[in-house]
């Protein structure tokens, strides 16, 4: 079982059930050899360790008879979640005595929870050479399936540096019964940071596996490309790093490596860190110090990745991306990739975050979250008078800066940093809820002009402030049938307010609460982002306004009557959904005849529904009946 807690981009904190314990994803496996353990199975898990992944291959040469005796939870005394891996670099490197199957079996009798299909590998291959082992890998795919009995199976994506031939096994892969899928070969890009071919790997997998597996990042050891990689949509990772990098009398940190060697002073809080110096580290024999900074080369990476999962929590992930980004210039050229995607990341992004959006710097200009508004304002917004008034942005919310201007029959738009925004839109994310420095970037700059100059097209008659009259004019009013078009769709606005509006403001912000249409409760505005939550009598509004498959999410009969009461719509009860929802978007819940059952927020975008088993697809707030 695997489904979503929580989410920020394409990253997600998951539940992950395995036969030995659960794991809360994304996270980190710290690779184990059997035959030495600088750090014992059960002090990982006091700094984090979930679970662990051990080499098949190796227990196979090295402790057959002892593992298949006592399985492998007693060989390297760990009783949580064990991942074992099958051994293909050692078997590329040394050549195989023993089968593809074969070793399927083999970590299937040693009693490992997630075993691994034995798969080719190719890097810096040509692209038939590519093509031939990726259908090598399928095949042995698909022959592993029916042996793998109680234990869950990884099967690896493979297609070297080819993002469709990658995408193309990915889908292959999905279409098994597998149960993990990782995302193979990329060891030698890591090592030699070509962080942007990975950035395009893993994108292109994502894109071709069910949105319902956990995808393990094969060998990304560095913590430096965590956030980037969790972001894209990655759960696991294991990491050799943390032993490899010792050995070598090297230091990791969130933001790279430092060398032994070259340090002074230790600039982290650990165990070891804090109560050792440089000095004493450096004369320390070998083996105790290579322990020691295993340790502290441990410890870093399981910081960062409860740093990640708090970011995801937080709705603060993309800032966390692009800070670390800066902290290599290879991860720079892997956010270029993320600027072309910005299509595909857009699907995932999450309506609204508990925190506002912070820029970081020459990407953030690039992130989903205004993708998505400079859309929605060129498709989804209507603007109310024939005459509008451009206006400088002098603080938020704008209209308090512009009080003889309110209440004036015009358009008036603010040139902010996010482009030329309507007044009305003043409250809503990310409008009310961003924060930019006095000037930004170039490139953003260019983005935000291409923008103004398509969005300059749709103002009408734009003429001098001067120049308006000062006529009465209903800006609440203008207001929520602005955020209305803009959250649900162009005209929802005018079909929600059609009638006798009252609009109730909180006594103490002033801020717009609730609005009722004709007496009847139509929606509630949030505080915190300036949307919407619909109301029965809002939703049937929107539901006769909206043809279907707008705005719904279509639930099997049987769940009808439960979901009727109140209940949550559950992934595995959804047929259907519109392919324009998001996560956090509010949903109009249907039965097979597109009849209204319900109305609530989606906790997916369709991918998810339609591909997850467990989890919640929509929060119900309200039933019909
Ligand atoms: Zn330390």
């Amino acid at each position: 079982m695997f489904e979503i807690k929580e989410r920020d981009a394409a990253g997600r904190i998951c539940r992950f059930e395995t036969p030995h314990g659960t794991i809360i994803t994304p996270t980190v496996l710290p690779v184990i050899n059997p035959g030495s353990m600088p750090i014992s199975p059960d002090e990982m898990r006091k700094m984090g360790a979930q679970a662990v992944i051990t080499n098949s291959y190796i227990i196979y040469k090295n402790f057959r008879k002892t593992a298949l005796e006592n399985g492998v939870h007693e060989l390297i005394n760990f009783s949580g979640p064990i991942m074992t891996d099958s051994g293909s670099f050692q078997i590329y490197m040394y050549g195989a005595d023993i089968s593809p199957l074969e070793i399927v079996e083999f970590q299937r009798e040693i009693g490992s929870d997630i075993g691994t299909i034995l798969d080719l590998f190719s890097l810096n291959a040509t692209k038939h050479k590519a093509i031939d082992e990726v259908n090598e890998t399928i095949e042995r795919a698909k022959a592993s399936i029916p042996l793998k009995g109680e234990m869950m199976l990884a099967c690896t994506v493979q297609g070297g540096t080819y993002p469709d031939l990658r995408e193309r096994c990915a889908r292959e892969m999905g279409k098994l019964e597998a149960d993990v899928h990782p995302i193979g070969g990329v060891v030698p890009l890591m090592e030699q940071q070509r962080y942007r071919e990975l950035a395009e790997i893993i994108i292109a997998s994502k894109k071709g596996l069910p949105p319902s597996r956990p995808v393990h990042l094969f060998g990304a050891g560095h913590p430096m490309v965590f956030p980037m990689a969790v972001a894209l949509g990655c759960d696991m990772f294991d990491s050799a790093a943390y032993i490899k990098y010792a050995s070598d009398n090297r230091m990791i940190f969130s933001d790279g490596t430092a060398k032994l060697d070259e340090m002074e002073e230790l600039p982290c809080s650990c165990r070891v860190c804090s109560s050792h110096t440089v000095k004493e580290l450096k004369e320390m024999d070998e083996k105790e110090r290579v322990e020691k900074l295993a340790y502290h080369n441990l410890y870093q990476t399981f910081a960062e990745m409860r740093r990640i999962r708090e970011a995801i929590r937080g709705g603060w992930l993309w800032e966390l991306v692009e800070q670390r980004a800066a902290s290599h210039p290879a991860l720079i050229d892997a956010m270029e990739v993320l600027k072309r995607e910005k299509k595909w990341l857009e699907r995932w992004e999450p309506i609204s975050k508990k925190r506002a959006f912070m820029y970081a710097g020459r990407y953030s200009m690039h992130r989903p979250a205004i993708y998505r508004l400079h859309n929605r304002l060129l498709k989804r917004f209507s603007f109310s008078y024939p005459r509008s008034v451009i206006i400088e942005e002098k603080g938020k919310p704008y209209s308090r800066y512009y009080r003889n201007l309110k209440g004036r029959k015009a358009n008036f738009v603010v040139n902010s940093s996010l482009g030329l925004i309507p007044m009305e839109l003043e409250e809503m994310y990310p409008v009310a809820q961003s924060v930019f420095p006095l000037k930004i970037d170039e490139e953003g700059k260019r983005l935000v002009r291409a923008f103004n100059r398509k969005f300059k097209e749709k103002i009408p008659g734009v003429v001098d402030a001067s120049s308006v009259k000062n006529e009465k004019a209903n800006f609440d009013l203008q207001k929520v049938m602005a955020v209305a078009d803009m959250q649900f769709g162009k005209g929802a606005g005018k079909a929600l307010f059609n009638g006798d509006i009252e609009i109730v403001k909180s006594k103490k912000t002033g801020k717009i609460r609730n609005v009722y249409c004709n007496g009847e409760h139509v929606v509630s505005m949030r505080a915190t982002d300036g949307l919407f939550t619909l109301k029965a009598k809002g939703a049937e509004i929107l539901h006769e306004f909206f043809k279907a498959p707008k705005l719904r999410v279509v639930v099997e009969d049987d769940a009808v009557p439960f979901i009727r009461e109140g209940k949550n719509v559950f992934a595995k009860f959804v047929v259907d959904c519109d392919k324009e929802l998001r996560p956090y978007d509010e949903a109009l819940i249907v039965d097979g005849k597109d009849e209204l059952i319900a109305v609530g927020q989606c906790r997916m975008n369709r991918e998810e529904m339609l591909s997850f088993e467990s989890g919640m697809a929509v929060k119900t707030r309200e039933g019909i009946e």
